[in-house]
């Protein structure tokens, strides 16, 4: 999955970026992605901390947010398919990197040769075995024990026989198992029973593995809302991505209270404001119609940028007020009512100014927990879905280990522009 690179000088600021507003942009705050990786690591301490990043950083972009994080301290990265791993090794990543959702069409072969650690929930083995036979290097698996959310994993019913030929195969120099973990089901509603047993269930599958003779380098469970809740899940590794975005997963409870900053704001220019009269309907359907004579600002995103189709209501921050959404929003556009401005008599229009859906929530702005509320959704899907029409801006960055320079500790916080 690629989006198109961000247009223009990468190393910008946010004031020099607010100065030339674009059509349309997700800027990404490179520094808030370090800010949060350091404030995780610290809550993980001692455990290490994997960054996930599938899904294109669940829309903020892979390779800059891995490099980021890396450079925050992130000693792992993780991703669901192996065709993202072989992107963040084809963008010069060499950190260590699991993939984790295979198929029987997987490319183990070129997860091998690229030195990525494959999740095995049973079947994969025989598969990632016959990969290796023609390579010089043994394959680095973490076995995944199902401890209760059904969906990847072995049961523990299998388990015995899964570590088993797993062994098998590491006697014989064909793989190490390098990690052993699972994954928790309502780690975001800590009062719930089901983390307790499903904690119980992977001691139990360690204990297992570890009298078959398994000595895993990590073991690993915790996601975001573990890692923030569950100091008992840390084991090893946590793998945390919903955080390093700075969202919160907990209902009820701000990325401020967590420490975490959002890196993503979202971001357009008003593209036409008119006066109407009383009774206008908007957007198709015309189920909003205003209730007096009004003003119109039109919005140019819609739903092919991501936006969910359902989510009328959601609020655009213009000239530092927050409007709903009204009407539906179509394919490219969505409308907010301005309330009465008589633009037409010169009134104050809003063309051309800047509109921000949602970003990291200061000063009373919009937020990816709003647009998730308005949708019945969760922020994760927010921010993942913002589709590739939208290009991505990059701000604060600073000079990854592998693009020439050592990773700059005290340059975090350099948002200076830099020609
Ligand atoms: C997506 C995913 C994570 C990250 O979850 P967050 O809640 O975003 O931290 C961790 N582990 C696995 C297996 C995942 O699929």
């Amino acid at each position: 999955m690629t989006y198109p690179a961000a247009t223009g000088d990468f190393r910008t600021d946010m004031a020099a970026a607010a100065a030339r507003p674009e059509e349309r942009s997700a800027v990404i705050d490179l520094e808030a992605i370090r800010h949060n990786v350091r404030r995780l690591a610290a809550v993980a301490s001692p455990a290490q901390v994997m960054a996930v990043v599938k899904a294109d950083a669940y829309g903020h972009g892979a390779v800059p947010v891995a490099r980021a994080a890396l450079g925050a301290g992130a000693g792992w990265l993780g991703v669901a398919h192996i065709s993202e791993a072989l992107a963040l090794r084809a963008a010069g990543i060499e950190a260590p990197l699991l993939a984790w959702l295979h198929t029987p069409e997987s490319n183990f072969a070129a997860a091998v040769a690229a030195g990525i650690d494959i999740g095995c929930s049973g079947w994969e083995l025989d598969r990632v075995v016959a990969a290796v036979r023609d390579q010089e290097r043994p394959a680095r698996i973490h076995l995944k024990v199902d401890t209760g959310l059904g969906r990847n994993g072995a049961t523990l019913a299998a388990w015995d026989a899964v570590v088993g030929e797993a062994m098998e195969y590491q006697d014989q120099g064909l793989l190490r198992v390098v990690g052993i973990f699972s994954h928790l089901a309502v780690a975001d509603e800590p009062e719930r029973p089901e983390t307790d047993e499903q904690l119980a269930v992977f001691r139990e599958a360690l204990a297992i593995a570890q009298d078959a003779g398994a000595d895993p380098e990590v073991r690993h469970l915790a996601n975001t809302p573990a890692t923030l809740s569950r100091p008992d899940t840390h084991f090893d590794l946590v793998r945390v991505g919903l955080g390093i975005y700075g969202l919160s997963p907990f209902e009820g409870q701000s990325s401020a209270e967590l420490g975490l900053r959002p890196a993503m704001t979202v971001r357009t220019v008003v593209s036409h404001c008119k006066d109407v009269p009383a009774g206008q309907g908007v957007s198709y359907g015309l189920n909003y119609r205003t209730a007096g004579a009004s003003t119109l600002g039109l919005i140019p995103l819609g739903y092919a940028d991501g936006v969910p189709r359902v989510a009328t209501g959601g609020p655009v921050r213009v000239e530092g007020v927050n409007y709903p959404v009204v009407g539906r929003i179509a394919m490219d556009q969505m409308v907010i009512d301005l309330g009465p401005r008589n633009v037409t008599a010169g009134g104050p229009s809003i063309l051309g100014a800047q509109a921000v859906l949602f970003g990291n929530g200061e000063d009373g702005g919009p937020t990816a927990e709003d647009w998730a509320r308005a949708a019945g959704t969760n922020n994760y899907e927010i921010v993942t879905r913002i589709s590739p029409r939208v290009p991505r801006r990059y701000i604060n960055e600073v000079p990854y280990p592998h693009d020439g320079g050592a990773a700059v500790a005290g340059a975090s916080g350099n948002n200076k522009a830099t020609p």
